[in-house]
């Protein structure tokens, strides 16, 4: 029988943590696989870990869980959650019942038919009308800019099977933008549409600026093309400097020398040091990127954990971990 893990990041979660873990196994128990659900608490505040621990109790032999020193992001998260799963496919979601659980159904099916991604991608009703007209016009943006193709609508709610989950572990990298590493490794993908949710219950870790960074992530992460666009400014820069020149010489030398002027000089000046500043910029975000994987600090710490070796990340077999714990 068909194994399939669960991965299920949490951050904050206690409100809604028990209805998702009662949810997702209604629904896993009506399928016909053998399943385990995989959580990791991401240095929650509140008492996500004390539910996640008496979640294990209950139904220790189908739950591991990890449990991280701080918090270290979704994106540590689902890489803690897919090196701890043990299945034949692995489904990662949300633990805020976002991601209604029925379609993991369906994720089944099409896994069944031999995809080796399936994406469910949520339409934008009932988000808010500007968040959803800026998101449309950055994914557009993005997509004529990066080497990997990113969706509207398309998030980390998706199903993958081992082949996918080892490819995706076998990326080293410390800045990952999970969209775009979802999309590089490739396999054969497919994607149907869902009716998007509101958060069952707790609040959203998403502030605006939060948002904003991550955007620049999804410019900057997966492609070179900002510096290129440095060097063709500074041509074209060059160029205008050479032409203006040759006009004032020309001006020069058929009318004499005037000195007016100030008001071009002080343009040209600001307007010059914006440009260098903005690709300084440019380049120090590429440098600190290198900064940071030269580092090779792990992605995250574990600080407890049920069904995984702590030290190493490596999922324990259920039965040991049963006796481990007493059951
Ligand atoms: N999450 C996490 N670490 C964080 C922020 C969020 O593990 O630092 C988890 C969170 O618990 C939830 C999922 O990521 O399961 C999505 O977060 P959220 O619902 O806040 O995002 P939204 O749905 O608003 O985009
Ligand atoms: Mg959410």
């Amino acid at each position: 029988m068909t194994k399939l893990s669960v991965v299920v990041p949490c951050y904050n979660e206690e409100a809604v943590i028990d209805s998702f873990d009662s949810e997702i196994r209604r629904v896993l128990d009506g399928l016909p696989v053998d399943y385990e659900v995989c959580y990791v608490d991401d240095g929650s505040k509140d008492g996500t870990l004390g539910r996640l621990r008496a979640i294990a109790a209950a139904h220790g032999d189908r739950t591991r869980y990890v449990s991280f020193s701080r918090n270290f992001g979704k994106e540590a998260g689902m890489l803690a959650g897919l090196r701890e799963s043990t299945g034949d496919a692995v489904v990662i979601m949300d633990a805020d019942l976002q991601h209604p659980p029925e379609l993991i159904g369906k994720m089944l099916q099409l896994y069944g038919l031999g995809h080796d991604q399936v994406i469910a991608r949520r339409n934008r009703e009932g988000d808010k009308k500007v968040r959803s007209a800026l998101s449309s016009l950055y994914y557009r943006a993005v997509n004529s800019w990066v080497d990997v193709e990113l969706s509207d609508g398309v998030g980390d709610f998706r199903l993958l099977s081992r082949p996918a989950v080892d490819a995706l572990l076998a990326l080293p990298e410390n800045n990952r933008f999970s969209k775009g590493l979802f999309s590089w490794i490739g396999f054969d993908t497919v994607t149907f549409d869902y009716q998007n949710a509101q958060r069952e219950a707790g609040e959203t870790k998403w502030k605006f600026g939060a948002l904003l960074n991550y955007a620049m992530d999804g410019l900057i992460s997966f492609n070179n093309r900002p510096l290129r666009l440095a060097i063709w400014t500074g041509g074209v820069l060059t160029a205008l400097g050479a032409l203006y020149t040759l006009w004032i010489v020309i001006g020069a030398l058929i009318g004499g020398v005037q000195t007016p002027g100030y008001v071009t000089l002080v343009a040209i000046i600001v307007g010059l040091g914006g440009v260098q500043m903005t690709m300084l910029g440019l380049i120090g975000e590429y440098i600190g990127r290198i900064y940071y994987e030269t580092k090779r600090r792990p992605h995250f710490l574990v600080k407890e954990s049920h069904g995984v070796d702590p030290r190493t990340g490596e999922p324990q077999p259920m039965a040991s971990v049963a006796e481990r714990d007493g059951r």
